[in-house]
């Protein structure tokens, strides 16, 4: 495979990302992508998130048993992520003093904290299902 075509297939990547504000997966990414270049495969797909997140140039929102979400938007913000549904949405919050002071960590190093929100998204909202 050409790097060109690499190149090409990444830009496209980014530019689905950018053109979203829905924080979706790899599986929704491929979705975008493939009305553009319909024989790429999820595989490559896969493989450009991963490197595009390694270089920084999106972020890749994870948590334990739920699936990955990517975010073209780099810039300093967090999220809210659905109790229900899963959606992520972004929160603009005012910066505050961190809420937690490590007394004792129990062997770990503590390298970062990560803050996200979780609550019901406005469709889980208004539904009245379960
Ligand atoms: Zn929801
Ligand atoms: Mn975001």
């Amino acid at each position: 495979m050409s790097q060109t075509r690499m190149t090409r297939q990444r830009a496209l990547i980014l530019e689905a990302l950018h053109s979203v504000t829905s924080h979706p997966t790899a599986d929704e990414i491929y979705g975008m992508v493939r009305e553009k270049m319909p024989r790429i495969s999820l595989g490559t797909v896969y493989r450009n998130l991963d490197l595009l997140s390694s270089s920084g140039e999106i972020l890749c929102l994870e948590r334990a048993g739920a699936q990955k979400h990517f975010d073209g938007d780099t810039s300093p913000h967090l999220h809210v992520r659905c109790k229900r549904c899963g959606r992520i949405g972004d929160v603009h919050a005012a910066p505050a003093l961190p809420a937690f002071t490590p007394l004792s960590a129990g062997g770990f190093t503590i390298e970062d904290m990560e803050v996200e929100f979780t609550g019901l998204c406005d469709s889980c909202k208004d539904s009245r299902a379960c």
